[in-house]
C-alpha cells in the first residue's frame, strides 16, 4: 500500500450509487480502497458486499458504523451493544481495517450528557473483547460539538483520547470535519500518535447551509487540509485518507463520475 492513497467513502457517492455501482465506480477511476456504510452492506447482502471486495482485491479502509451506545434504559443500551456485535462480525466479513465508531447522543428526553459519556464509555468497554477477538480495530470517531445532542457526545480529540487511555484496545478515526477548529488539535494529535487508524476529509463550507449534509469538496471551504494531514502523518501515520462528503444539495445530486474525478484532483492538489 502506497501511502496516504485515496480511499473513497460510499458516503460520498450515496446520492446515486449502491455499493455494487460505487466499486465499479472507484475502479473505472483507479480507486482500489473503500469505506462503505453498513446499510450500503446490507443493501446488497453481506455475503455478496465480501464477494465484491474479495474478487477485486479492494481494500476495506473501515466500516461505517458502529456506537450509538446511549440508550432510555438498560434493554435498549444492550440491544445497541447487541448491534455493534453485528457490525464487529461485518467488518470481519469485509476484511476492514477498522469500525469506526460515532457513539451516540443522549438518549430519549434526557438532559445528562454526563451520563451519556459514560454509557458510551461503557458501551465501547462492553465491545472491546468481541473485536480484539474478530481481530477488527475499533475506531472512535469524536464529531464536531454541534452533534453532541443527536449523534455523538465525544467531542473533541481530547475526549478520545481520554477515553483511549481509559480503554485499552480503542483506536481514533480523525475527520478534519470534525476537528479542524480546536485549539488543542495539534497537542492532541502528538498526544493521539498511532491511535489514529482512521483519517476522513473533505471541506467546511463558509456558510454550511446544513450542518448534517453539507459538507464541502476539499478545497472549497476553510480547512488547511494540507498542514492537518502533516500532523497526522508526523505520528507516523501511514493509512488511507478517506474522502467522506455528505452534499445533499451539490455532491449527491451530480454525475458521482464527476464527483470522483473532482475528488481525485483535489485530493492530488489540496489534501
Ligand atoms: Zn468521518
Amino acid at each position: 500500500m502506497a501511502k496516504g492513497q485515496l480511499s473513497m467513502n460510499l458516503a460520498t457517492t450515496r446520492g446515486a450509487w449502491g455499493f455494487a455501482e460505487a466499486v465499479d465506480g472507484c475502479l473505472r477511476h483507479g480507486v482500489t480502497a473503500i469505506s462503505p456504510w453498513r446499510d450500503q452492506v446490507a443493501a446488497i447482502g453481506l455475503d455478496e458486499a465480501a464477494r465484491i471486495v474479495k474478487a477485486n482485491g479492494l481494500r476495506v479502509t473501515g466500516l461505517c458504523r458502529g456506537g450509538m451506545f446511549p440508550g432510555v434504559d438498560a434493554a435498549d443500551r444492550q440491544k445497541r451493544i447487541d448491534d455493534n456485535f453485528h457490525a464487529i462480525d461485518e467488518a470481519a466479513a469485509l476484511g476492514a481495517d477498522c469500525l469506526v465508531l460515532v457513539v451516540g447522543g443522549l438518549p430519549g428526553s434526557s438532559r445528562d450528557i454526563a451520563e451519556a459519556r459514560k454509557m458510551v464509555a461503557d458501551g465501547i468497554a462492553a465491545i472491546v473483547p468481541h473485536a480484539r477477538s474478530a481481530g477488527i480495530p475499533l475506531a472512535i470517531e469524536p464529531l464536531h460539538p454541534m452533534y453532541a445532542a443527536d449523534r455523538a457526545c465525544v467531542n473533541t480529540l481530547a475526549h478520545a483520547n481520554d477515553l483511549c487511555d481509559e480503554l485499552d484496545g480503542l483506536g481514533i478515526a480523525l475527520d478534519a470535519y470534525h476537528v479542524w477548529w480546536d485549539p488543542d488539535l495539534p497537542r492532541q494529535i502528538a498526544r493521539a500518535g498511532r491511535r489514529v487508524i482512521s483519517y476522513h476529509v473533505c471541506d467546511w463550507l463558509v456558510p454550511t447551509t446544513d450542518f448534517l449534509l453539507d459538507r464541502g469538496m476539499m478545497g472549497d471551504g476553510v480547512i488547511d487540509l494540507k498542514g492537518l494531514r502533516k500532523l497526522v502523518e508526523a505520528q507516523g501515520y501511514a493509512g488511507h485518507v478517506d474522502v467522506e462528503i455528505f452534499s445533499a444539495s451539490n455532491w449527491w445530486t451530480r454525475d458521482p463520475d464527476e464527483v470522483l474525478r473532482v475528488c481525485l484532483e483535489r485530493f492530488r492538489t489540496v489534501v
